[in-house]
């Protein structure tokens, strides 16, 4: 279980701040984030007490990645409550245990993990914001929700109350891969666009993360930053492996006479011409129903397509959103990036539930 990764991690109090009340941990395989809030320095007791309890907690007995930061909510929550300076603190926290071919992520708050892979960008985390949640459930737009005035309005965080919910997400990893744990001071100071070109831009993870908290601190630093980059090591060979070239070795026209072997010459140009495209188009990769479950295919939506994993999401117990790009095919750049699309899909149809409409039986509907 042993993958040779290779890491970096900065932090700053930024331009606006007293104190620095985010705090980190990058410590092989586990590699963690924390937000802190509260009242005068309350916000980075919590954050260290959180990740200093993660990381026992998982270097002591390797429970559930998830179990162990039920236990740091606990732990903070009893000092909150036992010392009255330190009444109501909370904090963020994203933190990753990185596996062979996988990187189990768990999450509570508004601090995000990305994945970078073959140049673009994906959040895998979703804010635990009021405007998240207004996003999602369409009743504001996206763009909105940078300049709401209740951005940072957290609707879930550690040490709050005795008990929480923990998201938790499994990826399934490539040669490559780079992972970005953050804190919202880099979030809402850089766009996407912005974290990508840096990330993209520097191989160093250590340079990298660095890079990325001197330009947030350069775009306003109105909040405490920190990042941890966490790189996988690329395939001794980069090429080949994730493409399957299709083959189109088909048995030639052998025909014994003349006339036979023009017809068989263009028969076998059109099949190995529909043997490439087709090829081609099972190369790609997009997240759509059927037989009203979320579903994970390879093809282009509406022509050449086949089904290669179905899921038990119910279509119908997503927001209509979401049901609109399922019906359109959401479109993913590989198998992983479809699972993840699928991993976000299920914790919106766990917090979202049937709608009544949904819910209400149809006549003929499907299963
Ligand atoms: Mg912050």
């Amino acid at each position: 279980m042993t993958v040779d990764l290779r890491h970096g991690a900065a932090t700053d109090i930024g331009l606006a701040r007293d104190v620095n009340e985010d705090s980190y941990l990058a410590a092989p395989p586990l590699f963690v984030v924390a937000d802190g809030m509260g009242g005068h320095t309350a916000g980075d007791v919590a954050s260290r007490i959180a990740v200093e309890t993660l990381s026992r907690e998982v270097a002591d007995n390797s429970s559930a990645l998830a179990d162990a930061v039920r236990e740091a909510n606990r732990t903070v929550h009893q000092e909150s409550t036992a010392r009255p300076e330190l009444s109501g603190m909370g904090t963020t926290i994203t933190a990753m245990v990185a596996g062979d071919q996988t990187a189990e992520i768990v999450h509570v708050g508004d601090s995000r993990a990305y994945l970078l892979r073959s140049g673009s960008i994906t959040r895998i985390t979703r804010d635990h914001t009021l405007v998240e949640r207004l996003v999602r459930e369409g009743r504001i737009q996206p763009d909105e929700a940078d300049h709401h005035p209740q951005r940072s309005y957290l609707e879930r965080a550690l040490g709050v109350d005795r008990e929480v919910e923990v998201d938790s997400y499994k990826i399934p990893t490539q040669p490559g891969d780079r992972i970005l744990l953050c804190t919202d001071g880099l979030t809402t100071m850089l766009d996407e666009d912005e974290i990508r070109d840096i990330l993209e831009g520097t191989s160093d993870p250590e340079r990298a993360s660095r890079g990325l908290v001197a330009a947030a601190v350069d775009a306003g630093g109105s909040d405490n930053i920190t990042v941890v980059v966490v790189d996988y090591p690329s395939a001794p060979e980069e090429e080949g492996k994730t493409r399957a070239a299709p083959s189109v070795r088909g048995p030639r026209g052998k025909a014994p006479r003349r006339t036979l072997m023009l017809a068989g010459a263009v028969v076998a140009l059109g099949m190995v011409l529909f043997i490439a495209v087709r090829a081609a188009a099972l190369t790609q990769w997009y997240v759509g129903s059927s037989d009203g479950n979320v579903a994970i295919y390879r093809g282009v939506p509406w022509f050449i397509h086949k089904v290669e994993k179905t899921t038990d999401i119910s279509a119908a117990s997503l927001p209509e959103v979401y049901r609109e790009q399922l019906k359109e095919g959401i479109s993913a750049d590989n198998e992983g990036d479809a699972l993840l699309r699928v991993a976000n899909l299920r914790e919106i149809s766990r917090e979202h539930g049937p709608t009544p409409e949904a819910a209400t039986p149809a006549p003929g509907a499907g299963p």
